[in-house]
């Protein structure tokens, strides 16, 4: 496929992406999907009871089969006391994700050929392979869905997508044209290998050009293009879009603030991850509302009791391929005592203060975001952790740490390749083989470690 596609004309390519979201597509939107919507749907304006209640069933079940169908947590279960209730969870032991990692064959429930799998880099730099069953990818579509819905999106209405994949060939470069289309279901994606003030002043003539009606993605991306826009006074013109939907990166104040009034919309977040959290959506009123029918949401301290700031530990009713059963998801929240009016009774956070605002910075091709390196392990084995360092802007350095018994010179030189994707051609670009990559003083595990934020401008 990558093969053909590269050689392919622009208008094939095109057509090529067409024809694989349909696959893709067909997956999500099939089986149970239209059900879960419907069901969604009606469900919005639960209350607090019902939603507790809903929330303590789905919870007995999902342990009832983990017991039964994984090994790993039949295991780390065998000597816990009838759970009956969310409450009895603090009972349970916290799974880190180096844990769930080492354990990962033993955790899964189905095989590989019976579900979808989905490949996270994750921000932590280890690569990790979870395989959901096709009916809880259409629940969880079928959620992320009935949350954009509130805004009027539906698939199909014309879409600028802010991705991590990089279609592009020489030519495209050659022609500053950073995108590619499916003309079946109107999306255009974006390049987020190409954020550089040069490029920037064609992504605008083409987003005004093509007028989405909304905006999905890495809001890192989206934030550059809004800036260069107000930098070079380049007017936005008011009505195209009507609300953007950012993906895998928290959004801070000034961020949110800058796109809605660069792009004249406004913009709804929403929280999940590759490896299948329960959702977090902003409502109309622009609360963040932790969904209690996706899972259970505890929020810790140090000691690993409850507090109004701390870690995240999620427990998701979507993964029964891969059970999550308090997974510590290495991201910060902090809690609100505030209801909302919106009409939906979940839970509220203040907000996400999870994972860290950074960037790789290259001349050619600019600012490479957090979820595009971590994406640097996609078809990568045996890297257990990175961590990129820049002390110039002609060179990064990467400190890898291998498991020897996996890791091949076939999967050295895919890294290497998806970081030139990345990157470009110009950098000098060292790995260094080391043993362990030591955390920071605040305990937290950096995988990017930019020192010259100062020269780029
Ligand atoms: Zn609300």
């Amino acid at each position: 496929m990558n093969k053909l596609y590269q050689k392919s004309p622009a208008f094939v390519q095109n057509a090529l992406i067409s024809i694989f979201n349909i696959l893709a597509y067909k997956k999500r939107y099939g089986g149970k999907y239209a059900y879960f919507l419907k069901h969604f749907n009606k469900n919005k304006n639960l209350t607090l009871d019902e939603l507790i209640k809903i929330q303590d069933n789905r919870f007995v079940s999902l342990i009832d089969y983990v017991k039964n169908k994984s090994p790993f947590y039949n295991e780390k279960y065998s000597d816990i006391p009838d759970i009956s209730k969310v409450k009895d969870i603090a009972k349970l032991p916290i799974i880190t994700k180096e844990e769930l990692r080492r354990n990962i064959d033993k955790v899964y429930t189905i095989k590989k050929s019976k579900g979808i799998v989905s490949k996270t880099g994750g921000t932590t730099g280890k690569s990790l392979e979870v395989i959901f069953t096709p009916q809880n990818m259409q629940e969880r579509f079928a959620m992320l869905d009935n949350f954009r819905n509130q805004f009027e999106y539906k698939l199909g209405k014309k879409t600028a997508w802010f991705s991590g994949k990089n279609l592009l060939t020489p030519k495209d470069l050659k022609r500053n044209r950073y995108w590619k289309t499916d003309y079946w279901y109107k999306v255009r994606y974006y390049s987020t290998f190409h954020i550089k003030g040069d490029y920037l002043k064609y992504y605008i003539e083409d987003l005004i050009k093509f007028k989405p009606q909304y905006f999905v993605g890495f809001s890192s991306t989206i934030y550059e293009i809004a800036k260069y826009g107000i930098d070079n006074k380049i007017d936005f013109p008011k009505g195209i879009v009507k609300a953007i939907f950012p993906t895998a990166e928290t959004v801070n104040h000034s961020t949110r603030n800058l796109i809605e009034s660069y792009f004249k919309t406004n913009l709804y977040d929403q929280y999940a991850s590759s490896e299948g959290a329960p959702f977090i959506f902003e409502c109309k009123n622009k609360n963040l509302h932790l969904e209690m029918q996706s899972g259970v949401f505890e929020v810790l301290d140090d000691n690993d009791l409850p507090a109004q700031q701390g870690r995240l530990v999620v427990t998701s009713f979507t993964t029964y391929g891969t059970p999550l059963i308090r997974y510590d998801i290495q991201d910060r929240v902090e809690l609100s005592d505030e209801r909302c009016t919106c009409g939906n009774n979940n839970p509220l956070i203040k907000q996400i203060l999870g994972r860290i605002d950074d960037y790789i910075y290259s001349k050619e091709t600019g600012k490479i975001n957090l979820g595009n390196i971590s994406n640097t392990l996609k078809d990568v084995k045996g890297i257990v952790k990175f961590q990129a360092i820049q002390e110039s802007l002609e060179s990064i350095l990467i400190k890898i740490v291998i498991d020897n018994e996996v890791f091949s010179q076939k999967d050295e030189k895919q890294f290497l390749s998806n970081w030139r994707d990345r990157i470009g051609h110009s950098m000098k670009l060292d790995l260094e083989f080391v043993d362990d990559i030591p955390v920071e003083k605040s305990g937290k595990f950096r995988m990017v470690k930019n020192n010259i934020k100062h020269l780029i401008t």
